[in-house]
């Protein structure tokens, strides 16, 4: 009974370190790439003068979301600003103003 316990807990350790690691993965991929995204409204890759933040989830927020940090770039070209996910995916920036925030100016 205990080894099955034990079992239990090895496997959910190797899931949980393995989720971990992708998405620190993405994230760093996220980092060095992101200038290459395209403006959703420009149509052209971000570039060298598009500036990155990033937001996070508020912490009084209670609706479970797997979105806990990412990228928000804002355009040179546009001034626009989109929310992505660390894998470039673009988010739609209105339900995500209400359950996150920014976190910090950019240091890059
Ligand atoms: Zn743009």
């Amino acid at each position: 009974m205990r080894a099955i316990v034990i079992l239990f807990f090895a496997v959910w350790l190797i899931i949980a370190v393995a989720l971990m690691a992708r998405r620190s993965g993405q994230e760093s991929r996220g980092r060095r790439e992101w200038r290459d995204w395209r403006c959703p409204d420009c149509a052209q890759p971000f570039g060298k003068d598009a500036r990155l933040l990033e937001w996070r989830r508020k912490r009084d927020t209670r609706a479970y979301s797997a979105l806990v940090n990412g990228p928000l770039v804002k355009c040179a070209r546009c001034q626009g600003e989109f929310w992505f996910t660390w894998t470039g995916k673009l988010l739609p920036a209105e339900s995500m103003k209400r359950s996150h925030e920014i976190a910090g100016l950019d240091r890059f």
